[in-house]
């Protein structure tokens, strides 16, 4: 009880920070690690900033290379069951590409992500409850790419154009999208396979394209309390966010350029819309990029956000790292 005093206290924007291992190919090149984890028992990262210089950055968790898919969700398992109880929710994982964004959220079949564990922990509160609520539980599948949004569970009947609208209760939908009905983990599995074989389609690089875009995974839960008759409508945001490194001048040129920028803008205005929150500004500027149009309803007022914070050891990537930790710092 007293821990969730002190949770509440905080604020409704929590920020993780994720540090992956070095990877075989970084270890066997003789990579060095920029990356302290001494002071991570403190609350803090250190990063060696070139020499004896360092840098601290604090953050409500830290997760070494040492914690597992079981760790990184358990601290963020109390959040997505808040949806249960009428709370809009957003997580996303923000950082350069290579960082582990997708392995956080998505996972493997071998390590399942934050997606896929959500959902289970959903249906299994949702079974426990069953004699007070009933719940009806929906996912979107849809991805944004240059500010265009796609679902990625389209059928024949899909409308080619999606677009925002708001409803008249306030709630933000996309009229057509597909909202697939999930009555256990297994039908979530097809959903989120489909998903994935649609992202692929059309791109002759798929693991590029999908640090191009925003993956995302939209939740929809409807209540009905048994005992008063009382229903709600609540939705929980997993977002994959496209890599947020900027580019080589020499790569960036049409196509790309224009894909450069719409990240850009996006990431920028999700940072916006969250310091704005943090910061408790009279204007929260959502209409800014589809990322946090989309968004809208989960962040801010009674919502909860988790970031997840994505970032490398290697010094190689210092500068992206730096960049990063500094984003998270200042939504914080
Ligand atoms: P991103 O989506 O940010 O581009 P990925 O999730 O694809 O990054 O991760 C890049 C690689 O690093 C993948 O091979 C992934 O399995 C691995 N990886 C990332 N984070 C971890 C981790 N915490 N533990 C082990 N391997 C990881
Ligand atoms: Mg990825």
């Amino acid at each position: 009880k007293l821990f969730n005093q002190v949770e509440e206290a905080k604020g409704n924007i929590r920020v993780f920070c994720r540090c992956r291992p070095l990877s075989k190919a970084e270890v066997l090149a003789g990579c060095s690690m920029v990356v302290d984890f001494d002071a991570v028992k403190d609350g803090e990262l250190g990063i060696l900033n070139g020499g004896s210089m360092k840098k601290t950055f604090k953050f409500d968790r830290i997760y070494t290379p040492k914690d597992d898919q079981a760790d990184v969700f358990a601290n963020a398992s109390p959040m997505v069951t808040s949806v249960l109880d009428g709370y809009n929710v957003c997580i996303f994982a923000y950082g350069q590409t290579g960082t582990g964004k997708t392995f956080t959220m998505e996972g493997t079949v071998e390590k399942r992500g934050v997606n896929y564990r959500t959902l289970e922990e959903l249906f299994k509160v949702a079974k426990e409850r069953s004699e007070t609520f009933i719940y009806n539980i929906s996912v979107s599948v849809l991805e944004v790419y240059n500010e265009q949004i796609r679902d990625l569970l389209a059928t024949s009947s899909t409308p080619k154009k999606l677009e925002i609208k708001q409803a008249s209760e306030g709630f933000h939908h996309i009229p057509g999208i597909v909202e697939a009905e999930v009555e256990n983990i297994k039908e979530v599995w097809d959903v989120l396979q489909a998903g994935s074989s649609a992202r692929a389609v059309g791109s002759n690089n798929v693991n590029e394209h999908s640090s191009r875009s925003h993956c995302m995974l939209c939740v929809m839960v409807k209540a009905k309390n048994l005992i008063n008759g009382e229903c709600t409508k609540s939705k929980l945001w997993l977002v994959d966010l496209a890599g947020s490194e900027r580019l080589a001048k020499a790569d960036v040129q049409g196509d790309r350029l224009k894909e450069a920028q719409n990240i850009n803008r996006s990431l920028s205005a999700l940072g916006d819309v969250i310091s704005a929150l943090a910061n408790k500004s009279g204007h929260i500027p959502y209409r800014n990029s589809k990322l946090t149009h989309l968004l809208q309803d989960s962040l801010g007022g009674d919502s909860k956000t988790l970031m997840f914070v994505q970032i490398s050891p290697s010094e190689k990537d210092l500068s992206e790292t730096l960049s990063s930790l500094n984003f998270a710092t200042r939504v914080r």
